[in-house]
């Protein structure tokens, strides 16, 4: 069985479970994380398995900037029309819990809070 197989993200992707989605195209989806931290809270990922920005190379740079570039329009479209975050959890460091490449877009709360605990 690949990573592919079993990766609950690309089981979205492929329609196997459900998610409510706000953005999608031929290579990218967008939608709302099942555990929101804010009041806004989407999850957008590339269609295509990535495990994780720490296994990205050059090659990813045209997707990855698109994906970064889209960030903006869903932000602003879920409500968070006055500034947002964005965060990618990397690896066993950055506590990534789900191995496929997400951008999540935090925003709806004002302020958000320091990024992280000092
Ligand atoms: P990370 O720690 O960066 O890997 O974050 C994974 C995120 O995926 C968490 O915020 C989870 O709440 C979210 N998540 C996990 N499963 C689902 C799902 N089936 N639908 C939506 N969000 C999910």
């Amino acid at each position: 069985m690949s990573d592919q197989d079993n990766c609950v993200f690309c089981k979205i992707v492929r329609g196997e479970i459900p998610a409510t989605k706000v953005f999608e195209d031929d290579e990218v989806l967008a939608f709302l994380d099942i555990k929101p931290i804010a009041p806004v809270h989407v999850l957008l990922i590339p269609k295509k398995h990535i495990a994780s920005l720490a296994q990205v190379n050059e090659t990813d740079a045209p997707l990855l900037g698109k994906m970064l570039a889209l960030v903006p329009k869903l932000a602003t479209a879920q409500g968070a029309d006055d500034g947002f975050r964005v965060i990618v959890n990397a690896g066993r460091v950055g506590q990534q819990e789900v191995p496929h490449l997400h951008i999540h877009i935090v925003g709806g709360s004002d302020p958000l809070g320091p990024m992280l605990a000092r």
